[in-house]
């Protein structure tokens, strides 16, 4: 999930920020994060912009997070179906892991994920909140 350096977090802009995948041309099977074979054997994709929106399928709760994510001691994560078809995993924020269901309507939002004091670099992501906040 994280950058390893800035121009890797270039490279990744689209997909990172603006869920950016692909649908197959052939079977309309949406993915993401990108793919270069789908499972109908078709090698050609379009890209696609995804709407954001989702419902959450499934969720868990992080207590020991990685050193990157030390600011955050506590942090939920989630497997969201996203309204146009991929599921894709993503923190959860806004919310507490007693007030998440199972089919909740969700939204990305653009968040803070983590700075690094050593370089000074701050990096941003999209995470997930309840549709209705
Ligand atoms: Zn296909």
């Amino acid at each position: 999930m994280m950058y390893k350096s800035p121009i890797q977090g270039w490279r990744q802009y689209q997909s990172r920020y603006c869920l950016q995948g692909v649908v197959c041309k052939s079977c309309k099977k949406p993915f993401y994060p990108q793919k270069y074979l789908c499972s109908c054997g078709s090698t050609e994709f379009d890209e696609c912009k995804f709407k954001g929106t989702g419902t959450l399928f499934s969720f868990t709760n992080i207590t020991s997070p990685s050193a990157e994510l030390k600011d955050a001691p506590t942090y939920c994560i989630g497997l969201i179906k996203l309204d146009d078809g991929p599921m894709i995993m993503a923190q959860l924020a806004d919310v507490k892991i007693e007030d998440l269901k199972i089919g909740m309507p969700l939204k990305s939002v653009f968040r803070k994920f983590y700075s690094n004091n050593d370089d000074g670099i701050v990096e941003y992501g999209l995470k997930f909140v309840p549709k209705d906040f």
